[in-house]
């Protein structure tokens, strides 16, 4: 049996002494859920689908480490748009579910989703009492895309995204064709002499 260090009574003082420390330093524990979490911004909370740049290509379901992501989808006819042109087929998304039971947020599905329609949300409240109750459905999945925040600011020396240059030049044009077309109702036209008839 090895020696006590010190004085008899060491280990109490020793005891209060980080009693002490401790009671005058602020708590780091926040009373959840009457005072939310300070969260980081990027904070891998939940996935959230914005469905509309989804192609159902399926390399998130593919990829997944953990096959925790259900699609099913159909396919469509697509008109052709002009005459002699060939119609098209797309898909069109059926089903889109995650199931969190299985998911180990690595964020795969995010990275290699090449459409931009997978995200993280900070929102973590959705514990269920029934597993099941974990695989979530595609409106749930698109609710939590609005609380999706902002990507950061761009460096103010980047350069512009390309995407935006695109844009910008598709609104030019079209705001120059719709200056360039006639006015279909002109109004009254004004008399150069002045003169009202
Ligand atoms: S975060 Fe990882 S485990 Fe979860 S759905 Fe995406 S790829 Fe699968
Ligand atoms: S990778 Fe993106 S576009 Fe492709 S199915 Fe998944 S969410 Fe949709």
């Amino acid at each position: 049996m090895s020696p006590l260090p010190g004085f008899p009574g060491s280990g109490l003082a020793k005891g209060l002494a980080v009693t002490l420390r401790t009671m005058t330093k602020k708590s780091v524990t926040a009373q959840y859920p009457d005072t939310q979490p300070a969260l980081a911004p990027r904070t891998r909370g939940v996935i959230g689908l914005f469905e509309e740049n989804c192609t159902v290509c399926m390399l998130c379901a593919r990829e997944c480490p953990d096959w925790c992501i259900y699609i099913d989808s159909h396919k469509e006819t697509v008109p052709a748009a002009a005459p002699g042109g060939r119609d098209r087929s797309r898909n069109v998304l059926d089903r889109f579910a995650i199931d969190f039971s299985l998911c180990m947020y690595c964020g795969i599905c995010i990275e290699v989703c090449p459409f931009d329609a997978l995200f993280w949300s900070p929102e973590f409240e959705y514990a269920e009492t029934d597993i099941r109750e974990l695989t979530h459905e595609r409106d749930k999945l698109r609710e939590w895309m609005w609380t999706v925040p902002a990507p950061p600011a761009l460096d103010p020396a980047a350069e512009e995204p390309k995407e935006l240059a695109a844009a910008r030049k598709t609104a030019d044009k079209l705001a120059a064709q719709a200056a360039a077309r006639p006015d279909p109702h002109p109004g009254p036209q004004a008399d150069p002499k002045g003169e009202d008839s």
